[in-house]
């Protein structure tokens, strides 16, 4: 088994990236800060793997962070964009791809009657947020802690100390009155966030209805049903934010997987099958409210761009039920075996998956909140993470990031990731 592998070329490029981006990256997560050491140099992809810049070949779970569910540079995808390229890259004005897009979302979506496309989940995540408060004319928005919903100054809050429930800014250059608007209560804290609800009106109830961003937390069984109870009650609206989730975790998405439906919903990732695509969307009422139909001001000169609606097209067109269905069955015999290999190295450790979306902590106990998924061992994960690293598997390189798989990745990728992990882990303990 490799498990040393040339490194000069990635090392030569993340120098000189150091000198023009901050940590010499164009996302933090990328500068490997959860799990020290040089961060990975993508040079190229093709189905399940990724070569780096010095030509070593990895079985790839990050997928470009979740939109990658046809594996890397699937030919159906390359085709439809380089199709779309010849009639141009970008207009400014509607394009039929659009409306397709739209469509195509709606069949598997049906709550999404109206949608707006935009270039991130962030802008999807912000724009929900002016939009729900112009709807409700609150101003309080609820979140969970270790929900992430993109980097507007409305959501990196974190929770108030003590009893104090009103929001912190998570970040220098938040705010401080503006994060107190913004209030935060444990994933899973059906109790606490109906106590909140009683307390402040909110605007909406926003919340990742498996969550992706500090590891992967499924929802207690009555959590979002009571959610959707609770925001009936309480005149909130209720926001799921499937901009990781959406196409993954059910064919349907969350309203599928939970049988709850919400009143406006974040897309992402998936949906622009590598190309910058988000979108928010929810009933047909509540979308009129955007400009400039309503009053609530929203807009991008490259939302709903004709490359990046046709690669989302070619991803939706492919991923059909059975497709979805074997990239679940798939997640599943891997999730199975990382428990089998845990269990054999006597490891505590627990995994599950929703769909293709998957995690592992190694912690005994379940993990219901960010609190419980920070109990677990992230030294060991470091380890392991550089272990599985040097024999060939790229995993997220945090303790507090799902992992994805794809319909690229088949038996043969399965079991081979599966007996470098074995080894990795026997190198870790
Ligand atoms: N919401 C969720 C649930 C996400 O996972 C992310 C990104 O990972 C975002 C929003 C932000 O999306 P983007 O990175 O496209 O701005």
């Amino acid at each position: 088994m490799l498990t040393s592998r040339p490194s000069a070329r990635s090392a030569e490029i993340m120098a000189r990236a150091r000198a023009r981006f901050p940590g010499g990256v164009n996302s933090p997560v990328r500068a490997f800060g959860g799990v020290g050491g040089e961060p990975f140099v993508a040079k190229r992809g093709k189905g399940a793997l990724v070569w780096d810049a010095d030509g070593n070949e990895y079985l790839d779970y990050i997928l470009s962070w979740g939109p990658l569910v046809l594996g890397h540079a699937p030919d159906v995808v390359l085709e439809a964009v380089s199709r779309a390229m010849q009639d141009g890259t970008s207009f400014g004005m509607p394009t039929e791809r659009e409306v397709e897009l739209a469509d195509k979302i709606a069949e598997r979506m049906p709550h999404m009657e109206m949608v707006r496309f935009t270039s991130s989940g962030t802008e999807a995540a912000m724009t929900i947020a002016r939009l729900a408060r112009a709807i409700t004319g609150r101003e309080y928005i609820l979140k969970f802690e270790g929900c992430y919903h993109g980097h507007a100054d409305a959501f990196l809050v974190r929770a108030g100390s003590g009893v104090a429930t009103l929001g912190l800014p998570d970040s220098p250059g938040v705010p401080a009155a503006l994060a107190k608007l913004t209030l935060t209560c444990r994933y899973n804290d059906l109790e606490e966030a109906a106590r909140i609800a009683r307390e402040y009106p909110l605007a909406a109830i926003m919340l990742e209805p498996i969550v992706g961003n500090s590891g992967f937390i499924e929802p207690l069984p009555e959590f979002i049903p009571g959610l959707r109870k609770i925001a009936d009650e309480t005149g909130a609206l209720l926001v799921f934010d499937e901009v990781m989730t959406g196409f993954r975790i059910a064919f349907g998405g969350a309203r599928e997987r939970f049988g709850v439906t919400p009143d406006l919903t974040a897309l992402g990732k998936v949906i622009g099958g590598g190309l910058p695509v988000a979108a928010y969307g929810g009933r047909r009422e509540l979308m009129q409210n955007v400009a400039p139909t309503g009053k609530v001001y929203q807009a991008g000169t490259l939302s709903g761009n004709p490359l990046a609606m046709a690669a989302g097209l070619a991803t939706l067109g492919a991923l059909t039920q059975e497709v979805h269905d074997g990239i679940t069955a798939q997640t599943g015999v891997l999730v199975q075996g990382m428990r089998d290999i845990a269990a054999r190295h006597g490891v505590p450790f627990s995994a599950s998956h929703s769909g293709s979306m998957w995690g592992f902590f190694f912690r005994d106990e379940p993990v219901h909140t960010y609190d419980d998924a920070k109990l677990s061992d992230t030294v060991l994960f470091k380890r392991f993470f550089h272990a599985a690293r040097r024999r060939g598997v790229s995993l997220a390189p945090s303790a507090f990031e799902a992992g994805f798989m794809s319909s690229a990745h088949g038996d043969a990728e399965i079991a081979e990731t599966l007996t470098r992990l074995d080894d990795a882990l026997g190198a870790a303990v």
